[in-house]
């Protein structure tokens, strides 16, 4: 086997202070909201403990998940591990399970309770985590911008899609109008059913991951691509240029993969001759060209597993799991792509304390923090996740 000297090395200033504990309210975040229940002290030494002993007694009735940017304090309790995705799917193929335990963050949860039992409460330790992302389509803004389109005569040819990285009004919009869902890993198959049914697509809400399948999987230009900004008058373009456009990509984006730039691969490839650059759909487009691979979460991981010994990786994504992932090969060099600090920070709103807050509370017949979907919504919504489902 290779030696590889150099491994893992947290960036500067990694920090734990960076790290919300969630305590209090932080009107500026996703949810805004407070954590009702009296949570352990982070110090605890006892949290893993109290934690094991939650789960045991709660057994079968609880299933938890796990997303692959969750803290390791966090992930060692997870059933199973995943992206949004995938863990969607396994919380459906676990009916007995009467409570599931979403270690991920909200948009991830509804899907969830979408996708599960009416019996099943799904629960999400610490409400405040949101996604910016997802955040950045408000369904009043979408509501809008398609009225827009009817009043210019081309909703007829437009066909919604959104990322499962988008609240379930906005999926449930989208079902409504004949749209579907997608991953990272299936944006180049739903945006080719799309265009079996319609001349465009309106590309919900991660503008990177829909330019950079447009462009680099399906063969479109960029002049094909406009960015419709829901907060400027008609998204900021003109008249002709939303009939003229094939993709109408909405303004949003994830603030965590948004970070790497051009200079980020430039550096590493002169620090780390013959580093392989491995980056996520949702890194901005000039970065995935400058890149080697592109790929979802799950293809990350594949390809690392995949790597021969000795191997020199630069991994442009969330940095719990690339951290995982390099401790994980200790036989390959595997690098977070920037120097800075690169975590999610809304997915670290769930930590330990949390999750014992939670699984206690299970355990004492209280059910903390259910997330719910309306049934309207809900019914739209599975609409297009099963369209996307059926997509071959
Ligand atoms: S990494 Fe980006 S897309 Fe994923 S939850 Fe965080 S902000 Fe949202």
């Amino acid at each position: 086997m290779a030696v590889v000297t150099s491994i893992w090395a947290e960036p500067a200033n990694t920090p734990t202070a960076l790290l919300l504990l969630g305590r209090g309210t932080d009107p500026a975040s996703e949810r805004g909201v407070d954590c009702p229940g009296d949570l352990p002290a982070p110090s605890d030494p006892d949290l893993v403990a109290r934690a094991t002993a939650a789960k045991a007694a709660l057994g079968d009735r609880v299933f938890v998940l796990g997303h692959h940017y969750q803290r390791d304090e966090v992930i060692q309790f997870a059933d199973v591990t995943g992206d949004s995705f995938r863990l969607a799917q396994q919380a459906a193929a676990r009916p007995d399970a009467e409570f599931i335990v979403f270690c991920g963050v909200h948009f991830m949860a509804e899907s969830a309770d979408i996708l599960t039992t009416a019996a099943q409460r799904v629960i999400l330790p610490d409400l405040a985590a949101g996604c910016s992302m997802a955040d950045m389509a408000v369904l009043g803004q979408v509501q809008t911008a398609w009225e827009h389109f009817e009043d210019l005569g081309i909703a007829d040819d437009v066909v919604p899609v959104t990322y499962m990285n988008s609240s379930a009004d906005i999926k449930g919009f989208v079902g409504r109008n004949q749209g579907v869902v997608c991953t990272s890993s299936n944006a180049k198959r739903a945006l080719t059913w799309a265009f079996e049914h319609g001349s465009k697509v309106f590309f919900l809400p991660d503008q990177h991951l829909g330019r950079n399948t447009a462009v680099l999987e399906m063969g479109f230009d960029l002049d094909d691509c406009v960015l419709y900004d829901p907060h400027k008058p008609g998204g900021g373009l003109t008249d002709d240029q939303l009939r003229d456009a094939r993709v109408i990509l909405w303004r949003g984006h994830c603030s965590v993969h948004g970070r790497f730039t051009v200079d980020s691969v430039r550096e590493v490839r002169e620090r780390v001759p013959g580093v392989n650059v491995l980056v996520h759909p949702e890194c901005r487009h000039d970065v995935v060209r400058a890149a080697d691979q592109v790929g979802s979460t799950e293809y990350i991981i594949r390809a690392l597993d995949a790597a021969s010994a000795g191997s020199s990786w630069a991994v442009g994504t969330e940095l719990n799991l690339v951290r995982r992932l390099a401790l994980a090969h200790p036989d390959k060099q595997i690098m977070f792509l920037d120097r800075t600090v690169c975590y999610c920070s809304t997915m670290n709103r769930i930590d330990l304390p949390h999750l014992v807050w939670a699984l206690e509370e299970l355990v004492a017949g209280r059910v903390p923090n259910q997330i719910t979907v309306d049934g309207d919504t809900a019914r739209y919504a599975r609409v297009a996740l099963d369209q996307m489902l059926a997509l071959a």
